[in-house]
């Protein structure tokens, strides 16, 4: 085959040119961006729903774990008028103030839906926003790891009165719900649904609560509203299906022996956890490893082992199961580690190219695990 007659597909005409595009709009992806543009790189975030969207769809008033020194971001106080820890819409109205404050360029509701390396210069990356390409020297995946929620894989769990997040608690007044889960947010749900007026039953496939994974401030009141009865608490318990009429549980008793039961509920809540969308480590061809799939890459750049894409933020931890350890608290760090590795070779300087090229490839090194240091 002659020269000219290269298979290659042509690269796509960039709608937009750019050092870096960072695909996630969350606290990390935010701060992130905005470490590289105080270091002169020139960096887009895409985000696909609205800023930090999984804050946004946490129940109305939820409150971080975290305290307030440990998600602020870029070096931004966090304040709350009461000096509590910061509820979901104190968060969203800070993050919002930050990108302003930066002037950080943000398109929301913005899937990237494909990044592929130009054709003709596999140094270069092309992003896709909808029929938009943009053209990149490098690009940060900071996309999370809660895209989902898990599911239970029983019938009838896409029904319509089924669901996997909690919304707004007072559409729950005089209702009956069933919460399945028993970490975090079911037992956040369970206490405030039980608050606003609905018949809680909780289903836990354990025989007790889980000592780990519960707010530590939740502990003592769901303990004591499942000791009075105020909340049915139905341990070693799975739903098996559900219909318009009612749900299929399958209790395990003390001495072993299982019963089925057939309870009728208003609502069901699946609160069992989130699972982190793939799709984009899979399309690059991104090897991951278990538990949760954790994307491969460099601690010391956060680079993987494809040249100049870096994944940031909680998508470091891939699907977190059980116990969570990548918080965005110990995820800040993540942005001097990427701006460093592209300064040095050149990225967003005008010898962007020569240096590049001179780039060694990403040490395939196994990921440490980053460890859980939660304030209590
Ligand atoms: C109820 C609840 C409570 C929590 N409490 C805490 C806490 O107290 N402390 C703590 O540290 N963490 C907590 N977390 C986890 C918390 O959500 C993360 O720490 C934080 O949001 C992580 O920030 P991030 O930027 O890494 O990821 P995210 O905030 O998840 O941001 C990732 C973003 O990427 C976007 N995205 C994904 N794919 C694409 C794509 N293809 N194109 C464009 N955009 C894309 C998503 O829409 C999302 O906005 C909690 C989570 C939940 C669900």
């Amino acid at each position: 085959m002659k020269p000219s007659e290269s298979t290659d597909p042509a690269p796509h005409e960039p709608n937009r040119v750019c050092d870096v595009v960072v695909v996630g709009g969350g606290p990390i992806g935010i701060e992130t961006a905005i470490e590289m543009r105080r270091n002169g790189i020139d960096a887009l975030v895409f985000e696909a729903g609205p800023l930090g969207h999984t804050i946004s769809w946490w129940a109305p008033q939820t409150r971080w774990f975290s305290s307030n020194d440990r998600i602020s971001i870029a070096g931004v106080p966090l304040n709350t008028i009461d000096q509590a820890k910061a509820s979901r819409e104190e968060y969203l109205n800070y993050l919002r103030s930050v990108v302003d404050q930066f002037d950080v360029p943000v398109e929301t509701f913005s899937k990237v839906d494909k990044i592929e390396a130009r054709p003709d210069d596999p140094r270069r990356w092309q992003v896709q926003v909808r029929s938009k390409w943009i053209e990149a020297s490098a690009v940060v995946l900071a996309i999370g790891g809660t895209d989902h929620p898990n599911r239970l894989n029983v019938p009838g769990e896409d029904l319509p009165h089924v669901d996997g997040y909690l919304r707004e608690a007072h559409h729950y007044h005089g209702r009956r719900v069933l919460i399945v889960g028993g970490r975090n947010s079911a037992v956040e749900a369970a206490i405030r649904l039980h608050r606003v007026g609905a018949k809680v039953t909780l289903s836990y496939h354990r025989e007790e609560l889980p000592e780990a994974s519960i707010k530590y401030w939740l502990r003592p009141e769901i303990d004591g509203l499942i000791r009075s009865k105020a909340i049915e608490a139905l341990f070693e318990s799975r739903v098996t299906a559900i219909t318009p009429e009612r749900v299929d549980l399958d209790q395990t008793l003390p001495d072993g022996r299982h019963h089925t039961l057939h309870m009728h509920f208003d609502d069901v809540l699946t609160l069992i956890g989130y699972e982190q969308d793939k799709t984009l480590f899979k399309q690059l061809g991104i090897r991951m490893e278990d538990p949760g799939g954790k994307p491969i890459y460099n601690d010391e750049t956060m680079e993987t082992e494809l040249p100049g894409i870096y994944v940031a933020g909680t998508a470091v931890g891939g699907t977190q199961s059980s116990k969570y350890q990548v918080f965005l608290e110990n995820c800040h760090v993540h942005a001097a580690k990427i701006t460093k590795h592209l300064l040095e070779y050149g990225i967003g300087s005008r010898n962007t190219d020569a240096k590049r090229q001179a780039k060694p490839s990403a040490t395939p090194e196994l990921n440490r695990q980053i460890e859980m240091n939660p304030e209590s």
